[in-house]
């Protein structure tokens, strides 16, 4: 089964499939970090992808279907949160197509306002070497710039410049967001405000997500 966590980017999609995994055992997919380690790997794909995840582009679709079809080979049977896809309308129905064991058991949004998304985007900033999430005023690294959990080197990452921000945020505006309507014509849309602290959010996210194994 597949939980789609949809939000523009900055809106904690991350953040919270994170402590989901933790408390639930979920398992998250995200097609960013998958893509980010092609990159890391120098493979072709990744080559491939490099360009346009440094402008703040989508990627396209034929590449994400294969980074998306291996991640969930390599977690078959596993509750799957899946983070950064569908990203557009054609990646929605590609993964409406796939079926079976990949159904899309609900898409929970996290409902983030603009002026929030930059001031989150623009301040955060991640550890090179195990990818944990900082922000130089509401959770600032370690002395020196280094990561907390492991040591390594905390640094802003290419696409949150303030350029490339604009960017994403007019793309998941014109190409992400009609994928919540997608989900809400399938009668399987959930809304969680995400602009409050982390630790709120995600009690409402853990009650509307035990809300569907009961249902
Ligand atoms: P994220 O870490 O989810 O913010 O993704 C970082 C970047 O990876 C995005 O700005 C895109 O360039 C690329 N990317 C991630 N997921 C997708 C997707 N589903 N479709 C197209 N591009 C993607």
């Amino acid at each position: 089964m597949i939980i789609v966590l949809s939000g523009a980017p900055g809106a904690g999609k991350g953040t919270q499939a994170d402590l989901l995994v933790s408390d639930q055992g979920y398992r998250k997919v995200s097609t960013g970090d998958a893509l980010r380690n092609q990159i890391k790997a120098k493979s072709a794909l990744g080559l491939e992808a490099e360009g346009y995840m440094k402008e703040g582009k989508l990627v396209p679709d034929h590449l994400l279907f294969k980074v998306l079809t291996a991640e969930l080979e390599a977690n078959k049977g596993r509750t799957i949160l899946l983070d950064g896809y569908p990203r557009n309308v054609n990646q929605a129905k590609t993964l409406a197509n796939l079926g079976g064991e990949s159904q899309v058991r609900a898409c929970v949004h996290l409902d983030v306002g603009q002026v929030e998304l930059v001031a989150r985007l623009s301040g955060r900033r991640v550890c090179g070497a195990c990818g944990a999430s900082y922000h130089v005023e509401y959770a600032p690294p370690g002395d020196g710039d280094k990561c907390t959990k492991c040591g390594g080197g905390v640094v802003q990452r290419p696409d949150d410049a303030a350029d490339k921000v604009a960017v994403r945020l007019d793309v998941y505006q014109r190409e992400t967001m009609p994928v919540l309507d997608f989900y809400m014509g399938a009668g399987i849309y959930k809304r969680v405000d995400g602009a409050r602290e982390t630790n709120i959010v995600f009690g409402d996210l853990k009650k509307v997500i035990e809300g569907l194994a009961k249902a």
